[in-house]
């Protein structure tokens, strides 16, 4: 693996790779990974010849206050565990050489984009699809890879793909969560044993509230019950929890059947958590 810090470097090596006819692979990180991160390597790795994973904690999705200073980095371990992977480019670029121009937002998330995430963090997704898109034009992939554990953000960024690389295909791995069932997180790294308890009783929740609406439940008795039962958690500020439907980002009403998502946010002590679970609400 091939551990580049210069974008003009890596896309020197990417034409290289392009003009023997490989196809590239990306998939965008902060870094501090863990096996859900390396599944979406897998997944960029079997839809393409050479894969390229980037790790910059990028300050523009960051409000003030938030936890940018504190976002776990690790990119000695990170670097080991993607040679392990076979991964062949580590873009690991200064803030710098990403906005050579200055940090000015490029991409605005428009409406979903001040709901749910972006009500909590103004500007976390105008600043997030500013980096993706920057990182876009110098990676210039075939395939590139996210996670529906970000649900708000792989709406956003599908669009952006669709609008602006319209050549790039884009994929969506499943969330990789502990045998608890807690989901993969860089932020669990900054979660005491106690919260780690907390957090893991949050994903308990879900699966709870989910199968309560695949066995008939209203969906708005069901929110505010456990919406009840999130807030007496100890340690615990929910944020949201709510049912949507995937098609639009906005909250399905009692009438609604098909396909949808719980998202759920919640900060357990200082640290900032968000969940998705797919659900299928009405006639199987
Ligand atoms: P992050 O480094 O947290 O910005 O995440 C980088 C990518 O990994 C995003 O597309 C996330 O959605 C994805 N990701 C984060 N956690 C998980 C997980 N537990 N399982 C699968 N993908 C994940």
């Amino acid at each position: 693996m091939k551990l580049v810090t210069s974008a003009r470097a890596l896309q020197e090596f990417l034409d290289a790779d392009r003009a023997v006819g490989k196809t590239v692979g990306f998939v965008p990180t902060m870094g501090a990974l863990h096996a859900g991160h390396l599944s979406l390597v897998d997944l960029a790795q079997k839809n393409s010849d050479v894969s390229v994973v980037s790790i910059f904690v990028n300050p523009l999705q960051f409000s003030p206050g938030e936890d940018f200073d504190k976002y776990p980095r690790s990119l000695e371990a990170d670097s080991e565990l993607l040679t392990e992977h076979k991964v062949d480019y580590l873009f690991a670029p200064s803030a710098k050489d990403v906005y050579p121009n200055g940090t000015d937002i490029t991409q605005r998330a428009g409406v979903v984009g001040s709901t749910f995430e972006g009500a909590s963090r103004p500007g976390h997704f105008d600043g997030m699809l500013t980096v993706v898109n920057r990182l876009m034009e110098i990676v210039e992939p075939n395939v590139v890879v996210f996670g529906e554990k970000d649900a708000q953000q792989v709406f956003m960024v599908r669009k952006l793909i669709g609008a602006r690389f319209k050549d790039c295909q884009f994929l969506e791995g499943p969330t990789l969560r502990e045998s608890s069932g807690l989901a993969m997180s860089s932020r669990n790294r900054n979660l005491d044993a106690e919260q780690t308890k907390i957090a893991e009783g949050i994903s308990q929740q879900l699966l709870k509230l989910k199968s309560e609406l695949e066995t008939g439940s209203t969906v708005s008795e069901a929110i505010s019950a456990h919406t009840e039962a999130l807030r007496s958690l100890a340690q615990t500020k929910l944020d949201y929890l709510a049912v949507i439907d995937p098609q639009i980002f906005r909250p399905v009403d009692d009438n609604y059947q098909g396909a949808a998502k719980i998202i759920v946010a919640a900060k357990v002590g200082e640290v900032r958590l968000i969940d998705t679970m797919n659900v299928t609400i009405g006639k199987q």
